[in-house]
């Protein structure tokens, strides 16, 4: 605990400690350094976190941060509302986005389940999923595009299993060798996948 002559210095300091990875030594350093170098842009971050809070929500049909009820990918009507893509985050939807290989939908579980962490499935998006699944537009097919680690692993059984449930068709993103990468310097888990997939 900081223990400064400021009252409001030791709050923003403790205020700063929700940040993910920030401690109170780094804590400390991002508030003398915004008071003391920056109180523009501690105003601008101060009104940025507000509006924020105030105007995202999560868009009623893929669940990611939306300014408006739905978001502009699932407002656009050029794509296939047939393919719902299941991922964890944003940064994850924005990967498949930048391929410009994939035309269908999203639905952002916004997590992972994480169970030696607390983590189950209704901490992430498993439930909005699940009434996604339900409600129009139909989806034909779920593609699961979780991570492949184990705990993304796990969250795509639980989503696959779910699909099943509703007699939906569950793909999954094909593990393979990245392009462009020797094959002599690919981990051999990696390596026993492909060969596992091959076509
Ligand atoms: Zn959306």
């Amino acid at each position: 605990m900081a223990t400064s002559p400021s009252r409001r210095l030791d709050q923003l300091i403790q205020a700063l400690q929700r940040l993910p990875g920030v401690g109170v030594r780094s804590a400390s350093r991002m508030a003398y350094h915004l008071l003391q170098h920056d109180r523009n842009g501690a105003e601008q971050l101060a009104q940025a976190l507000l509006a924020a809070c105030e105007g995202i929500r999560h868009c009623a049909l893929c669940h990611t941060f939306s300014d408006e009820e739905v978001c502009p990918t699932c407002a656009d009507p050029s794509r296939d509302a047939g393919l719902l893509c299941v991922v964890e985050s944003p940064a994850d939807q924005a990967a498949l986005e930048r391929t410009g290989a994939y035309r269908g939908r999203y639905f952002v579980l916004m997590g992972r389940l994480r169970p030696l962490d607390g983590i189950g499935p209704d901490d992430i998006g498993v439930r909005p999923l699940l009434e996604r699944l339900q409600t129009p537009p139909p989806v034909r097919e779920v593609i699961l595009a979780t991570s492949f680690t184990a705990e993304g692993e796990a969250t795509a059984h639980v989503v696959a299993r779910l699909a099943q449930t509703l007699g939906l068709k569950v793909t999954r993103l094909a593990r393979g060798v990245p392009v462009g990468s020797e094959l002599e310097y690919v981990d051999p888990g990696t390596i026993a996948h492909a060969l596992a997939d091959r076509r």
